[in-house]
């Protein structure tokens, strides 16, 4: 079965050119490939935050054997080249679509455990003694039109008065004074818990964490076939062995693996975001801008962007990228990108970009993320879905999982809401079709 996007997006061998991966201490742990067969009692497929946090918290509160495979490197996928932002999320509703489509409660109960799960993060790095490279401690959405910031007023009403968020309205004026200055900002709403970190820090701290508490690391093993037998055991085939094992866990989020499994076909919406970071700014050249946050920040577009300034000074912008994914689209994504942060902070126009990447985000049909097991086969399990929110989601979401398979009882903070497998698209070879189409409706409102 073809992947939804051109091959260069799955080539594990190569690390993507980001600074993360630039500036990211090596790993202190091994990671040696699958070289014979093995066997364990939960085999997990994918090194980002969900299958890392799902081995970390099944060995070491539940004693729970535990292996890893994965394709590339351990945070070769999107959890070693995201953003960083670990922020309130999660879905691809905003609040009041939430209430309005699941009720108050439910929303309510997403809505606290998306607290919980940034406190994890934050947890896990103190606890661990991660160095993330913390930074700024709420997210702003700037209104980049009058009729966003109506929008963003209606949206802390219902964060603050209805869910229970940490939430604060500024003023065009207050943005200015405080946040920064663009040719393109009408208000903003900020809202914590939230920080901006170095995510591959993050995820190379958690395999640590997790290896040193007994779970085992393979990188290069990608999963090639997956069988189950009789007695509901797994085998699990790479090309240099065969891993048994009496659960799985899939956490392969944007780069699910479909051809594993009909289970799983057609229910991912990957999607290309792209991040650019430019050279360290003078102070002087930050305050032409009048940055003035260490706050992590997006704009209200709906094809937003996501923007922060660095702990070194480098400013960091992303968006969404290109339809297929080839080498030549993703020049021509790049070239708009920069066009855009140019547009909005002409002072930095003259400034020099000196990281590009890209990956896959995690979308699905029913615009929650899939946090459960199979209905018709307690032994497999899946976390994915996203919707760019997994620096906490996806470590949140490990976590509920781990519990789940060692107590043998969904855990009562994992919110009913996000249990269940999301439906199939329809039509599945459909689905960048539909991401076109979507993309041109956003495009067009976001130029009314
Ligand atoms: C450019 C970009 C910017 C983003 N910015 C943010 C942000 O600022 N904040 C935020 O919260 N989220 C952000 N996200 C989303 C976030 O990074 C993801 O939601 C999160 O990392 C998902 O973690 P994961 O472990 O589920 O998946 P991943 O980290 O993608 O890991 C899945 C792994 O599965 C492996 N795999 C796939 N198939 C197989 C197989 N057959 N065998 C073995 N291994 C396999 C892949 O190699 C991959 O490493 C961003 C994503 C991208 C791409």
């Amino acid at each position: 079965m073809r992947r939804l996007y051109d091959d260069n997006l799955y080539d594990f061998a190569t690390p993507q050119p980001s600074y993360w991966e630039a500036t990211a201490p090596p790993p202190a742990f091994t990671s040696p490939p699958l070289e014979r067969d093995e066997s364990c009692e939960v085999a997990i497929i994918g090194g980002g935050y969900t299958g890392l946090s799902a081995a970390y918290h099944l060995a070491s509160d539940h004693g729970i054997d535990v292996r890893v495979l994965e394709a590339g490197h351990i945070g070769w996928g999107a959890s070693g080249r995201n953003g960083g932002f670990c922020c309130i999320g999660g879905t691809g509703l905003h609040p009041r679509g939430m209430i309005r489509h699941f009720g108050l409660e439910a929303a309510r109960d997403w809505y606290r455990s998306q607290v919980q799960a940034v406190e994890l993060v934050r947890d896990l790095a103190n606890d661990e003694d991660i160095d993330v490279d913390a930074f700024g401690a709420a997210e702003v959405e700037i209104a980049h039109s009058v009729r966003a910031f109506t929008r963003l007023q209606s949206e802390h009403t219902a964060l603050t008065d209805l869910l229970g968020i940490d939430a604060e309205l500024l003023t065009r004026y207050e943005v200015s004074e405080r946040i920064y200055d663009s040719a393109e900002q009408h208000g903003a709403l900020i809202s914590k818990p939230a920080l901006g970190l170095h995510p591959l820090r993050f995820c190379r701290g958690l395999a640590l964490a997790a290896s040193l508490r007994g779970a085992k690391l393979h990188s290069a093993s990608e999963v090639l076939h997956w069988s189950r037998s009789a007695d509901g055991s797994h085998r699990l085939q790479t090309s240099g062995g065969t891993l048994r094992a009496s659960k799985v866990l899939f956490a392969t989020n944007g780069f699910m693996p479909e051809q594993l499994g009909a289970e799983f076909y057609g229910r991912t919406l990957p999607v290309i975001s792209a991040i650019v970071v430019t050279r360290p700014l003078s102070d002087d050249e930050r305050l032409d801008q009048g940055w003035r946050t260490e706050h992590p920040a997006i704009n209200s577009r709906h094809l937003l962007n996501y923007f922060r300034l660095l702990p070194d000074n480098r400013f960091l912008f992303g968006a969404r990228g290109h339809t297929r994914g080839t080498l030549q689209g993703e020049r021509a994504t790049y070239r708009k990108i920069i066009d855009t942060f140019r547009t909005i902070w002409p002072g930095w126009a003259d400034v020099e970009i000196e990281y590009r990447w890209h990956g896959l985000i995690c979308m699905t049909a029913s615009l929650r993320p899939g946090i459960g097991r199979l209905t018709d086969d307690p032994f497999t399990f899946f976390g994915f879905g996203y919707h760019g929110h997994g620096v906490n989601t996806a470590t949140w979401a490990g976590k509920q999982l781990a519990d789940w398979m060692g107590r043998g009882a969904a855990p009562d903070d994992l919110p009913r809401f996000a249990r269940e497998l999301p439906r199939r698209y329809p039509i599945p070879v459909l689905r960048r079709t539909y991401l076109r189409t979507g993309l041109v409706v956003a495009n067009w409102l976001d130029s009314l």
